[in-house]
């Protein structure tokens, strides 16, 4: 089984949520899908065994080949090639600019090329690491600074999943590709919000996210005080609230210091295992 879990935007939950599930499990593994900026790893520290590079396809032209002809750049829909032609067709020469960070490793530009000019080259952009913290099977994807192709290293990162294993996967915030990569394959998905006109607004965002792909979904509210606003939109889309976290300081504070919330206060073991059985009657 495959538990996903996301939210419309940062900062409400989501890793509280993804770290406590799996520490109150017995046999489980969690993906730290989040790779633009992974933090799992403060709240469990895993001790880390393998570490694998991610990496992309990028064009390698071939100077001695190349005509000028611009077919490679018309066709980059990223603008990621620029071709500048001086001389004639009898005798071309010029220059073909690669904007490295702009190419998404389509492969177009290789395939298309008419004299065969572009070779099938590579670029680190990220890593997976893979360790263990007791019960937890450990897996981290990590963009590297100023690279954009996260879905590559959260699709690398789950390539490395168990499908004998339980799996949580704690999804970047927000709506974007990444989420999608994230939540593709998911049997559930968990939305973490909390009770504030911005928690509905992205909660009504990631919830159309999973509709669309067809993932059955529960709420758990994080900051749980006044929660109004949440209920009757879950009421009128009955969507089950599966759990609810107080607003406490105390929790607040240990988060803070890097420490899980079972851990600070053990009977929160009990409302996740919980939290898993609800999930498992959702899905029979
Ligand atoms: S398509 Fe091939 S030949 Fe034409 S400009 Fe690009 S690399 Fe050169
Ligand atoms: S591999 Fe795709 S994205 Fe990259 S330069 Fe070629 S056409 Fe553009």
């Amino acid at each position: 089984m495959i538990i996903a879990v996301a939210s419309g935007k940062g900062g409400t939950g989501k890793t509280t949520v993804s770290v406590n599930l799996a520490l109150s499990l017995e046999k489980v593994q969690l993906v730290d899908c989040d790779v633009e900026e992974p933090n799992v790893h403060i709240f469990l520290k895993p001790k880390i065994s393998e570490t694998y590079p991610v990496k992309t396809v990028v064009p390698e032209i071939d100077k001695n080949k190349c005509t000028y002809c611009r077919k490679c750049s018309e066709i980059c829909a990223y603008n990621a090639l620029s071709v500048i032609k001086f001389g004639d067709d009898e005798k071309p020469s010029g220059e073909v600019i690669f904007f490295s960070h702009l190419c998404h490793g389509c492969e177009g530009c290789i395939l298309l090329c008419p004299e065969e000019a572009i070779k099938r080259g590579e670029r680190e952009i990220g890593l997976v690491r893979i360790g263990e913290k007791e019960n937890i099977r450990f897996i981290e994807g990590k963009l590297n600074v100023s690279e954009v192709l996260a879905p590559k290293v959260i699709e690398t990162a789950k390539s490395f999943i168990k499908k004998n294993i339980p799996t949580i996967i704690d999804a970047p915030p927000g709506t974007s590709c990444p989420v999608v990569a994230s939540l593709d394959g998911a049997d559930f998905c968990i939305l973490v919000t909390e009770p504030t006109p911005f928690g509905l607004h992205d909660l009504e965002i990631a919830y159309e996210v999973t509709k669309v792909l067809k993932i059955p979904s529960g709420v758990v509210i994080n900051k749980s005080e006044d929660d109004s606003l949440i209920e009757k939109f879950c009421q009128k889309n009955k969507i089950p609230i599966l759990m609810k976290i107080p607003f406490d300081k105390k929790i607040a504070e240990t988060y803070s210091k890097g420490i899980s919330l079972v851990e600070a206060f053990p009977e929160y073991k009990e409302k996740f295992l919980n939290l898993f059985e609800k999930i498992k009657e959702q899905l029979k």
